[in-house]
């Protein structure tokens, strides 16, 4: 007998601080920056000081490993394009545009039908940037380039505490909602499309439910309100039962997210790329927390005092969720198109005491991972042991950190470990 902990938590979410809140929409100030960084790489500029551009006008390309274009959210002109600070943490190339206010779109590309060819479909994901907006920000057109599929999970868990931003979309863009998911189950080619909400949304299981009545194959399934569900893996473990190895298509899945979805819908009916995000402001140390409309380049400044007003002078400020965000040093860094939420929380000064061996790390960890081990093996600097470890199989998921009856900053740990094998992999 094989036996393994929960891998998984049920978590206060704090939804409802924002959940059934008006949503506001940021006035988009003079000016935007526009990241010509995407997946981890640099993208070229098409761009020049001195021209106009468009909502919608393409600014620059992405070519390796896989191709994303970046484009305008405002009509202006191109003022400069020079470096400035990204949620990424390192400040990267960005085109600086004077927004004129008058928001003249110019749709990069034409309309397609619903009964669109594949081709054509694939296409237009790869030529609208379609990305993964549930943060991971992979482009699409690559998960539905596989053959084999058998299923096709669409993910509005949302499973990070706080985040509510993709449950509003659903509340405001069902019609969209269904055309994304009803394409892309045809251009998947999955016998099922299963749409994974949690149990705990009733309500929404039952628009769910009506919406898609009369969508051949398309399925709503409620799954249980634990962390990380939302993270495919464990997605997929939950649906199908199955696990693979390096990537879902393994097993004939693919994984996207709710918004992904309706972003797509957009570009096909449309021929609109991503300009615009909702995107929740939580946490306890902002005063109204809401979801916000915010255009693609908007520092976080504006999106937060959009929300409402900081509580106290120390805030930690995290690009996501507080579990899988990214921790902020500036508040001048601009909305992407894989920004959901923007977490504001009040310092916890908790006082770290030694490592137990209590073993709540690994019973948790839904990567099947020893955190303690890892931890323990790159302070000894045992490179060999770390190695074989895996850390590099984490999704920094946090929750190893969260059952820490030591208070450990386990998750930290591990994420140095990634850089030492990272380092290892490049020599
Ligand atoms: S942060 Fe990494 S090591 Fe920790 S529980 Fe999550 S996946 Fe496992
Ligand atoms: S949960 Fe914390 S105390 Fe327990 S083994 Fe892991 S690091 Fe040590």
């Amino acid at each position: 007998m094989f036996f393994v902990g929960p891998m998984r938590q049920h978590l206060d979410g704090h939804k409802s601080l924002s959940e059934h809140v008006q949503v506001k929409t940021v006035d988009t100030p003079s000016t935007v920056y526009i990241p010509l960084f995407t997946g981890g790489k640099d993208a070229i500029p098409c761009v020049n000081v001195g021209d106009h551009v468009y909502v919608g006008t393409k600014l620059g390309q992405k070519e390796v490993p896989f191709i994303v274009p970046v484009f305008s959210s405002v009509s202006g002109t191109v003022k400069a394009i020079e470096k400035h600070p990204h949620v990424g943490l390192k400040p990267v190339d960005h085109v600086v545009i004077e927004n004129d206010g008058k928001y003249e779109e110019k749709a990069p590309l034409a309309p397609l039908s619903m009964d669109a060819s594949d081709e054509a479909l694939l296409e237009r994901m790869k030529e609208a940037g379609i990305i993964g907006c549930g943060g991971a920000g992979f482009p699409a057109y690559v998960k539905y380039s596989a053959k084999g599929i058998t299923d096709l999970i669409i993910n509005a868990v949302e499973c990070e505490p706080y985040l509510t931003a993709d449950y509003n979309m659903l509340e405001t863009t069902m019609d969209d909602f269904v055309a994304g998911v009803s394409l892309m189950y045809r251009l998947s080619h999955a016998q099922v499309a299963h749409v994974c909400i949690k149990e705990s949304h009733p309500e929404m299981i039952e628009k769910l439910t009506k919406a898609f009545a009369n969508v051949n194959g398309v399925e709503v399934h409620p799954v249980p309100d634990v962390y990380p569900m939302g993270w495919e893996r464990v997605l997929i473990r939950e649906v199908k039962h199955v696990e693979y190895n390096k990537l879902p298509a393994e097993v004939g899945c693919i994984v996207s997210n709710a918004t992904t979805a309706i972003a797509f819908a957009n570009a096909v009916l449309r021929g609109m790329p991503i300009t615009q995000k909702m995107i929740t402001v939580s946490g306890d140390a902002i005063d109204t927390p809401c979801n916000v409309i915010a255009r693609v380049g908007t520092p976080f400044k504006d999106v937060i005092d959009t929300a409402g007003h900081i509580i106290g002078d120390e805030v930690m400020m995290c690009a996501g969720g507080p579990m899988m965000g990214r921790t902020q040093v500036s508040d001048q860094v601009c909305v992407v198109p894989e920004t959901n939420g923007i977490t504001l929380l009040k310092p916890r000064h908790d006082v770290e005491v030694a490592c137990l061996r209590c073993g709540r790390c690994s019973d948790h960890c839904p990567s099947g991972l020893q955190p303690v081990r890892i931890n323990t093996a790159r302070k000894a600097n045992d490179i060999d042991t770390l190695m074989k470890l895996e850390p590099m199989r984490c999704i920094e998921c946090g929750l190893c950190t969260y059952v820490c009856p030591s208070k450990i900053a386990v998750t930290e740990g591990i994420r140095a470990a990634k850089r030492i094998v990272m380092l290892r992999g490049k020599k």
